[in-house]
């Protein structure tokens, strides 16, 4: 079967794609048509965190399947009821509105914090962002997500946005003294905007800001959730308190959820008929999400996971020595991974190809910025193997 030209003939191009299609995933790997097989360290743009088919998730795929698929949200639904007290209790005191992705997660949020400021700060307006941020391309969402080749000339809804560096919390306290916005929303690794790890000490400067302003502080987790930089959480490295979590992507194992978690301040503004959704939480992704919590909350998988990072990121440190002229620079935090080339786009994607080729699978964000999202079950062995392949992809390639 020519599945390129089938997909060129028949499903709008929204995205650039790798020239093979899938067949099957096992474990930390994917296998193509041709039985090729490739160490998957983009895991599904950071969803499939325990790579796929893992035994616990699909044991209760299929003990859920076995019992309802789909209820409604006017009734009870025990695994989502669950999972949300385990979200909460892993988080900040709170409440738990589920979606079916991270758009609608961050839409959830804009509406929530209008209601807010409506009820109780009704002489602020406007979300504070970060400069290459990436928060959804659903309309609200996309206007907090600042990456013009993102936002385009699209239609923008008209609530206030205000864009800082990250990085520079004297940029939020000077736009503070001039303004008074509602709400901060921040990604604690930048993820498609480059990578970019925010420090400990800016975001405890951030949350301190927040706190003298009265201004909410909202972290979007939905791609460094669920133990991917080496907390259930990436705030809770800076040991902040944030007024709202946004979650997605990982959470799910495999099928869309989303949602976000409101703090005091904001879990009960939303009364029946302000929000809703047909399809989420799903029973089914929510029976996942506890799965996936299952494994990501074992102590002794988290003890691990912190293990095999610190591998990882002694072994990436080879990387950058060894190529000095072709590697910037290796970022980001845990199992999110950023390793911006000195070349043009076209060279990266061959060098993403040539990976390919030696069965490795890699993504690549801001055209130039090799990025990993590696399973949190990934192994010393395939570690070491993934750095061996690139030093020699890296060596063989010119930039
Ligand atoms: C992927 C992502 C989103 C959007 O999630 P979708 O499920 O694609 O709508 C929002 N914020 C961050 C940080 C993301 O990585």
């Amino acid at each position: 079967m020519d599945w390129r030209s089938l997909d060129e003939t028949y499903v709008i191009s929204t995205y650039k794609r790798l020239p093979i299609a899938i067949a099957k995933g096992e474990g930390n790997y994917l296998v193509d048509t041709n039985g090729k097989t490739y160490l998957d360290l983009f895991t599904g743009l950071a969803v499939n965190i325990l790579g796929h088919s893992h035994p616990h998730i699909l044991r209760t795929l299929h003990e859920q399947a076995d019992q309802f698929l789909h209820i409604s949200n006017i009734f009870l639904n025990p695994p989502a009821i669950r999972l949300a007290q385990r979200l909460v209790e892993n988080s900040i005191q709170g409440k738990v509105f589920f979606t079916n992705s991270g758009a609608e997660a961050t839409e959830a949020a804009i509406k929530l914090i209008h209601k807010w400021l409506v009820k109780h700060q009704p002489e602020r307006e406007g979300i504070v962002v970060l400069k290459s941020s990436f928060h959804g391309r659903t309309l609200g969402a996309l206007r907090l997500t600042r990456q013009a080749h993102v936002y385009q000339d699209f239609p923008a809804p008209s609530f206030t946005v205000y864009e800082v560096e990250a990085g520079s919390a004297e940029q939020l306290r000077e736009l503070c003294r001039t303004k008074k916005p509602a709400a901060v929303l921040m990604e604690p690794v930048l993820g498609s905007g480059g990578v970019i790890p925010l420090s400990e000490s800016y975001l405890q400067e951030v949350a301190a800001i927040c706190q003298q302003e009265g201004i909410l502080l909202g972290i979007d987790e939905i791609q460094t959730g669920m133990g991917r930089t080496g907390r259930f959480f990436a705030y809770q490295h800076a040991g902040i308190t944030p007024d709202l979590i946004l979650f997605a992507k990982g959470v799910g194992g495999g099928l869309p959820l989303g949602g976000l978690i409101a703090g005091p301040k904001l879990m009960d503004l939303f009364q029946p008929g302000d929000h809703g959704t047909t399809f989420a939480p799903s029973p089914l992704s929510a029976a996942l999400g506890n799965a996936v919590l299952d494994v990501v909350l074992d102590e002794s998988f988290s003890a691990e996971v912190n293990e095999k990072i610190a591998y990882l990121w002694q072994q990436l440190s080879s990387i950058r020595d060894n190529h000095p002229d072709k590697v910037q620079q290796v970022r980001g935090k845990g199992m999110m991974v950023g390793i911006p080339l000195n070349a043009a786009a076209e060279k990266v994607s061959e060098l993403q190809r040539n990976l390919l080729a030696e069965e490795i699978l890699v993504d690549v964000t801001q055209k130039t910025i090799v990025r990993l999202l590696p399973p949190l079950t990934i192994s010393k062995a395939e570690i070491d193997r993934f750095i061996e392949r690139f030093g020699q992809a890296l060596a063989g390639w010119e930039a």
